[in-house]
């Protein structure tokens, strides 16, 4: 049976050594609780929920999914049950404003809970995720009134919520939606419309449910310029602020999907519900932001949680499954064959993933204390760490769920024809894996932001201020031997980054096509370098660690030997991006449209 085992040992070195934690809240106003020991225990606590709770689940929701019936939705056996343990256990609050029944503690801290609550079992996680994005939403833009009726709701984990974006005829567009907002004579709006592929929009495990809409108002601009933001609940809080009066707002159906059967999605209809603005009209994409944001991140821990998941089993059958005789002869000569793991091609499957996953790990817990930053440093600090988590977000989406679907297929490979039978889990991993590139805006969106937004509308100033901080590492990493095989590589890539940008930005000039056709190879070539950094760091780390002879040598040798690997094995794949990237929007838009297939 598949399990999960959550990566203590790796998040501690992450946190600990190589994003000095400690010092890191020592430096928020407000986050000094935040010691080692009471991290530690939190990270215990959610790793004993995430394995005992949750990872048994994982394969339930697969096979049963969910069910509609009337209107309803039912949740796999056991989710809702889970769900209630994980309010008891106060985890939805942990990072929310204390104001408002939460713990007060920093997103960095929320986020080591989410990789392994969604490491364990995905679909479970999106229904506290996609409420996570509701709550700093309404964090953000709320009027104190929406705050305190629905967010205090939402932090005790009584309800849930939802992000209601698509529409059947606009999914990356979000210019053409169509649902309508009325104003009332309350103050309040009138929501119609449909909306669909809604996660989590209708289920059994709380007792409201609060969407987040995006619709127009009468009058409004067309394109972007006329969206707008509401709440829209499930049902109408009472003046006691408890779940009243049904909303005209119900789900039509579910979806039959590839994966995450255990998360529903659903058609959303809503009929002249009762919607609250939220926000300044017609200002709606920009609060919407904050949300997204927020989902960008989660689901660049997807990456990070099937690529890990993946490579904890299809390591574990790699040592125990006989096949096939080492090409230098018998590992295991007391046996008929030898495991599989002496091969040199399963051993790359398995390097693949591992360095993935820890190296997404360090980039993505990274980023969450840049978001503690951007909520709590000072104001020059917050610009940089703004800037910098505006060009990681992108990258950080994209490339690691592109790679977390390879690893994932890494995984399944591994366990050669049994990986395509179901009882192993790994096609489930695969299956599940699949949506993170399309949802929270496509890999081809996200690489169309890096480019085109985030790096040559800044005239690459945003780039700058990022190659600048790896630059500074480098040169000052130089001064140690050991790390040479490191930093000359990064260096050559940090270099190269820059001057990819300027020779594309030239091409842009003549020819707005060249960004697009440039855009997903320069966001995986970002990718590979910005992993590469982090990989370099934490070698640098390891290194230091052998060097004290403090601590567990080899736990940091086969740091050190991972780092190696990446360098040698997987940064090269940049090579290749080079020269597509540069081999212009030609090839791509030479053939007319009637000649795609005669
Ligand atoms: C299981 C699931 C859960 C979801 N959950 C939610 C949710 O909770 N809330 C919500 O609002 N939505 C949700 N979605 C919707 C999801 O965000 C959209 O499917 C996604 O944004 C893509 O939109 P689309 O499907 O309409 O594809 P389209 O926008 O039609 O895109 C089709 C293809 O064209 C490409 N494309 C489009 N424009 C460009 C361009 N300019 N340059 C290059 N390529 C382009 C896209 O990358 C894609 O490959 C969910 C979807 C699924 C399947």
């Amino acid at each position: 049976m598949p399990e999960y085992k959550a990566p203590q040992r790796d998040i501690q070195f992450v946190l600990n050594d190589l994003l000095q934690m400690e010092q890191h809240y020592q430096s928020l106003p407000g986050c000094e609780d935040a010691t080692p020991d009471m991290v530690g225990a939190i990270v215990e606590e959610g790793a004993r929920f995430a394995e005992r709770v949750l990872s048994p689940l994982n394969r339930v929701g697969d096979e049963q999914g969910c069910s509609f019936k009337d209107g309803e939705v039912t949740t796999p056996e056991g989710f809702r049950e889970a769900y209630q343990q994980f309010v008891e256990g106060g985890w939805p609050s942990l990072s929310h404003s204390p104001e408002f029944g939460g713990q007060g503690l920093p997103e960095s801290i929320g986020i080591i809970i989410n990789e392994m609550v969604g490491s364990a079992n995905w679909s479970w996680a999106m229904y506290p995720g996609l409420s996570h994005g509701a709550m700093n939403t309404l964090e953000a833009h709320g009027t104190d009134e929406q705050k305190q009726t629905y967010l205090t709701k939402l932090v005790s984990g009584e309800w849930t919520g939802t992000m209601c974006l698509t529409e059947p005829h606009c999914g990356t567009d979000l210019g053409l939606l169509r649902t309508k907002a009325e104003p009332n004579a309350d103050g309040s709006y009138a929501i119609s419309g449909t909306k669909i592929f809604i996660s989590a929009g209708e289920h059994d495990m709380a007792d409201n449910i609060v969407h987040i809409v995006l619709a127009r108002l009468p009058e409004a601009p067309a394109g972007v310029k006329g969206i707008s933001l509401f709440i829209v609940p499930k049902f109408i809080p009472t003046a006691a602020g408890d779940a009243g009066e049904r909303n005209a707002v119900a789900c039509g159906s579910i979806e039959h999907k590839m994966g995450i059967h255990g998360n529903s999605t659903c058609v959303m209809n809503f009929d002249g519900a009762t919607g609250y603005l939220i926000g300044p009209p017609n200002k709606g994409l920009n609060c919407m932001f904050t949300f997204m944001n927020t989902a960008r991140l989660g689901t660049a821990l997807q990456g990070l949680a099937h690529a890990e998941w993946g490579f904890q089993n299809s390591l574990s059958y790699a040592r125990e499954r006989l096949q096939m005789r080492a090409l230098n002869g018998p590992a295991a000569p007391d046996k008929p064959a030898d495991p599989i793991i002496v091969h040199p091609e399963v051993r790359k499957m398995l390097l693949t993933q591992k360095a993935i996953a820890e190296g997404g790990r360090a980039l993505i817990y990274h980023c969450a204390q840049l978001v503690d930053k951007t909520k709590l440093a000072s104001d020059e600090e917050k610009v940089q760490a703004d800037t910098q988590l505006a060009l990681l977000t992108p990258i950080a989406k994209a490339f690691l769920t592109e790679l977390g679907f390879e690893s994932a297929n890494h995984a399944l490979q591994i366990y050669g024809g049994h990986g395509y039978i179901s009882e192993w889990g790994m096609e489930q991993n695969v299956r599940d894996s699949r949506i993170s590139m399309l949802y929270e805006g496509t890999t081809q969106i996200q690489a169309l932001d890096l480019l085109g937004r985030k790096v040559l509308m800044s005239e690459g100033k945003t780039l700058m201020a990022f190659t600048k901080v790896i630059h500074k590492f480098c040169q000052a990493a130089a001064e140690e031997p050991k790390m040479r095989a490191f930093v000359g590589p990064l260096e050559k890539h940090n270099k190269e980054w820059g001057e990819l940008t300027q020779q594309l930005g030239m091409k842009a000039m003549m020819n707005r096509d060249e960004v697009g056709a440039a855009s997903v190879d320069y966001l995986m070539y970002s990718g590979y370098v910005t992993l590469a950094y982090f990989w370099a760091r934490m070698a640098q780390v390891a290194q230091h660690k052998l060097a004290e002879g403090s601590g567990d040598a080899a736990f940091y040798r086969a740091k050190l030997t991972t780092a190696r690997f990446y360098f040698e094995r997987i940064l090269p794949r940049t090579r290749s991006l080079v020269e597509t990237m540069l081999s212009g929007s030609d090839n791509l838009m030479a053939l007319s449209e009637e000649h795609f297939a005669f």
